[in-house]
């Protein structure tokens, strides 16, 4: 599994991510970076902010 701490990128957040396609992954920490911190658009920097934080556990 994929996982993503959110609190690792945004500070104070404590949602909590896992998914077994990373591609998944990011869509869901999309969508959640939309409605809990208002960030509409996924530039490249925070795209890789939030890519270096996924960890793979199987
Ligand atoms: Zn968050």
């Amino acid at each position: 599994m994929f996982k993503l701490a959110c609190g690792d990128v945004m500070p104070g957040c404590s949602a909590r991510f896992e998914h077994r396609d990373r591609g998944d992954l990011l869509g869901q920490v999309a969508a959640h970076a939309a409605s809990a911190h208002g960030i509409a658009d996924i530039t490249p920097e925070i795209f890789a902010a939030v890519d270096s934080k996924i960890a793979y556990a199987a």
